[in-house]
């Protein structure tokens, strides 16, 4: 794993230092953060309108890998500890961090250890994602389960309603104005921070057209895959399916050239990226319409600083 740049949305960063253990400054360097400050996107069309926030602590020391500290930073109700080698989790059980095995694209994808989710990281500096770079599609489905549910009926228990009040699709294209709520995990904190991404998406008329969605929940596997899609965690919003993109359309092989499409603006996903959502849109394999709740990797995206604009 290579970490240039440590960097962490405003939301994010909020919602981690509530928790978080504390480190020492020499183990936050240790981190390889090239700056005292972060800086940190605020809602806004195409422009680099930005704001500073300090650097949070990362949890854990230096001795730990820096994935595991992020994880131990973000996720502090369920991955309390890391010794040898080892995710010690809330529930007392473990989990082996990485499993050295040498993989694959679709092995990283479909075998993903915790450590594989950092294999790629999250481009904050360019909308066009380079080649195989899919920041956020490898999930350890052991650590997830974890978190979110083992089964359908357990992430089910743990859903809220959260207020969306843009509506959900039809299937004829059409906008019910009816539904005024979408049902989201409760864990990690994630329906919080939906909320102020419903906030700040309030606040932008010009947006809402994008906005219906098309669920958050659905226990099922990834299209074309035998492993669990982030939907079945709950923590992951369907939106605007009506101007969506996804790579699958061009070819089911995830080795194929793709050429990429968007028809989403850029300021609803900067909102979302803000609270600690990446977006499918960002992936080589692009999903546009796919919002997921995942800390860890915006902690661990690449990003401009104000120092260096
Ligand atoms: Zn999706």
């Amino acid at each position: 794993m290579n970490i240039n740049r440590l960097n962490i949305a405003a939301g994010v960063l909020l919602a981690a230092m509530c928790c978080a253990v504390t480190c020492t400054t020499t183990g936050c360097k240790q981190a390889n953060a090239t700056s005292s400050e972060v800086t940190t996107h605020v809602a806004s069309n195409d422009t680099s309108a930005t704001t500073s926030q300090p650097l949070p602590p990362l949890a854990g020391d230096e001795s730990m890998p820096t994935g595991a500290r992020i994880l131990l930073t973000v996720y502090p109700d369920y991955v309390k500890d890391y010794k040898d080698g080892k995710l010690m989790m809330s529930d007392g059980t473990s989990l082996t961090y990485d499993d050295g095995k040498k993989k694959s694209f679709v092995e990283l994808l479909d075998d993903a250890d915790p450590e594989d989710m950092f294999a790629f990281t999250y481009d904050l500096n360019s909308w066009t994602p380079g080649k195989m770079q899919d920041a956020g599609r490898s999930r350890c489905e052991a650590l997830f389960k974890k978190m979110y549910g083992e089964s359908a009926s357990q992430v089910s228990r743990k859903l809220v309603a959260v207020r969306w009040p843009f509506g959900q699709a039809t299937n004829s294209g059409g906008v019910n104005k009816n539904i005024k709520t979408v049902k989201f995990t409760s864990v990690n904190g994630a329906n919080k921070q939906l909320e102020k991404v419903v906030a700040e998406l309030e606040k932008h008329p010009e947006l809402h057209k994008y906005l219906a969605q098309s669920g958050a929940f659905y226990w099922r596997p990834v299209r074309g895959a035998k492993r669990l899609s982030a939907h079945s965690y709950g923590m992951t919003i369907d939106i605007g399916v009506k101007f969506s993109d996804y790579w699958r359309t061009q070819s089911t092989n995830e080795n194929a050239n793709i050429a990429y499409r968007n028809k989403y603006p850029h300021a609803i996903v900067e909102i979302f990226e803000k609270y600690g959502f990446i977006w499918g849109g960002r992936w080589y394999h692009y999903d546009t319409m796919h919002f997921e709740y995942r800390p860890e990797i915006l902690m661990n995206a690449k990003r401009v600083t104000s120092s260096e604009l």
